[in-house]
């Protein structure tokens, strides 16, 4: 019987609502067979997953969704199948660390200086145990009301070009590749369709993503138009990239993020999971 997978999603560890053990029993309720969870720059939460995949008889990989950068722009790249003990891919999450908190700072003044007080420890205590992030920025400006909705707070404060943006905060595509490289993982591009880039700047990416050692491509991410799918299904064949897919679930609320909604892998491409499957 086919297998149901679903390579991509976020916990409490990170952006996430969920707990790694509630993400996990609510992958099960959706039937996924295969889970992996990529909370951005962390893997703190992956040791509760594989305990609680164990209670529900379901396979958990390690993963993690790094934050990069490429040519100036925001780039995600997910490690799928992680030694989580290596000591390179363990020194690589602290940086990561680091960079957050150190950015964390830098928003909370330059909201500060925008006129908006207070960001920083509301954050802070918001994350808790997992990594800051902006989505938890965006809450804040939400609960303060200087916005209606977590949209308008990336697009007044925190998007690119927007008072609340910090540049140069991410290590290269090279560099991200590599640290999953070392854990003998496979290094997949995140939703590439996500990013708004031109065509050709899409197949830059691709070209420059294979060349430094990236193996798969997120074909599938979320629920998504099938004139994306074929677009992606296609920059994968010609940049010689193995199928990935993933809902990018972070919270029960948005049915186009849902587990297992992305259904499955065309079949003309070799799925990235013959690389740890025998
Ligand atoms: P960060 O990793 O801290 O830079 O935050 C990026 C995360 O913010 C993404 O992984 C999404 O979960 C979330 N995000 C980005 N843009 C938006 C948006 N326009 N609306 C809601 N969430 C967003
Ligand atoms: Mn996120
Ligand atoms: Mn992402
Ligand atoms: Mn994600």
């Amino acid at each position: 019987m086919t297998q149901i997978y679903d390579l991509h999603c976020h916990s409490d560890y990170s952006d996430g609502i969920l707990s790694p053990s509630e993400l996990v029993s609510r992958a099960h309720a959706q039937s996924v067979d295969v889970l992996a969870l990529t909370d951005h720059d962390t893997l703190a939460g992956i040791a509760e997953a594989t305990e609680a995949a164990k209670a529900f008889g379901l396979d958990l990989i390690a993963g993690i969704e790094f934050s990069c950068q490429w040519n100036g722009r925001g780039i995600h790249i997910v490690g799928l199948n992680v030694d989580i003990d290596n000591p390179q891919l363990q020194a690589a999450v602290e940086s990561q660390r680091q960079r957050r908190v150190q950015r964390s700072e830098t928003i909370a003044q330059k909201l500060h200086k925008a006129g908006i007080e207070g960001s920083l420890a509301w954050v802070q205590a918001k994350a808790g145990k997992g990594t800051i992030g902006r989505p938890h920025f965006a809450q804040f400006l939400l609960e303060r009301g200087h916005v209606k909705n977590i949209n308008q707070a990336f697009k007044k404060y925190l998007g690119a070009g927007k008072p609340g943006d910090v540049k140069n905060v991410w290590p290269s595509i090279e560099e991200a590749v590599a640290w999953i490289v070392a854990a003998g993982g496979q290094p997949v591009l995140a939703h590439p369709d996500k990013y708004k880039l031109t065509r050709t700047k899409l197949r830059a990416l691709c070209a420059d993503f294979k060349e430094c050692g990236g193996t798969g491509l997120e074909i599938l991410s979320g629920k998504q138009n099938p004139n994306v799918t074929q677009n992606m299904l296609a920059l994968a064949k010609e940049f010689d990239l193995r199928g990935s897919l993933g809902s990018d679930f972070h919270q029960p609320d948005q049915p186009w993020q849902e587990l297992s909604c992305c259904g499955t892998l065309p079949a003309e491409v070799p799925p990235v999971w013959t690389c740890w499957e025998h």
